[in-house]
């Protein structure tokens, strides 16, 4: 355990686990030379050892435990977080425990018009830096018991909770125009994109959810198809 890289990198578990080996162990070896010798005057020296090196071992594998959570956590945010945008991405979507989407649910899927043109002109850096500045207007834009989410390249996905599909495309028209009427700046160049976006309602029953995602994709396509930098609801 002790020639263990992990254990090692973790200082004061490694120190306290280490040294209450070693107390122990002469505790011990205290405790053996009595049993074959006459017993000794010094027997509760034994026992002072054995419980100074279990403090310090139960000790060692505390702080290893607790280090352990922090690092569960920590994995379980990055595992859930797009590393461009911090925004949460698709996995965080699909995770089972977080699966709270409800019937009154709205999806908008937004996809960034001719995005691939941003990149040729300004360059792929241009590009990330539009999605990072996006991903904050989005953010600042949605409620607080909204979500949002990194759904691939440049489209996200917004989940309007409590939300009928007139008041979510009302909240969807009003981003977009924001999206519109504002530039992004780099270096001195004002970037200037538009959205489209694709909305529709989970409705009850079995597989609502994946039906809603599937029917916010055809409203997108329709988005497209109509020529960009406009919203379209589901059928
Ligand atoms: P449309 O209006 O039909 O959506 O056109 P589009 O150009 O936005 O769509 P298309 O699918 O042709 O191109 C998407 C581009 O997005 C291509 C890809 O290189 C770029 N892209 C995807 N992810 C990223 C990213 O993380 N950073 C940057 N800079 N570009 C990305
Ligand atoms: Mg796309
Ligand atoms: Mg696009």
């Amino acid at each position: 355990m002790f020639s263990c890289r992990y254990i090692r990198h973790l200082k004061h578990s490694y120190l306290l686990l280490l040294s209450g080996a070693i107390v122990s162990f002469f505790g011990s070896m205290m405790n053996w030379l009595d049993e074959i010798t006459l017993p000794t005057k010094l027997a509760f020296v034994e026992d002072i050892l054995l419980s100074i090196g279990l403090i310090l071992s139960a000790t060692g594998l505390l702080l290893l435990f607790r280090h352990q959570v922090v690092q569960h956590s920590l994995l379980k945010k990055i595992a859930a977080t797009d590393p461009l945008t911090g925004a949460l991405n698709r996995r965080a979507f699909k995770a089972p425990k977080e699966h709270k989407h409800s019937e009154r649910t709205v999806f908008a899927l937004v996809d960034v018009d001719h995005f691939k043109r941003i990149n040729d002109t300004f360059g792929h850096d241009a590009g990330d830096f539009v999605l990072v500045e996006l991903a904050k207007l989005i953010s600042s834009h949605i409620r607080e018991e909204d979500q949002f989410f990194r759904w691939g390249g440049e489209e996200f996905l917004l989940e309007f909770r409590q939300a009928e599909l007139a008041q979510a495309s009302k909240r969807m028209e009003s981003l977009r125009q924001l999206v519109e009427s504002s530039h992004f700046n780099l270096n001195g160049q004002a970037i200037k994109i538009t959205v489209s976006a694709g909305l529709a309602a989970v409705s009850p029953g079995h597989g609502g959810l994946e039906k809603a995602l599937k029917a916010a994709d055809e409203a997108l396509y329709r988005a497209k198809g109509n020529g960009r930098n406009r919203i379209e609801m589901a059928a």
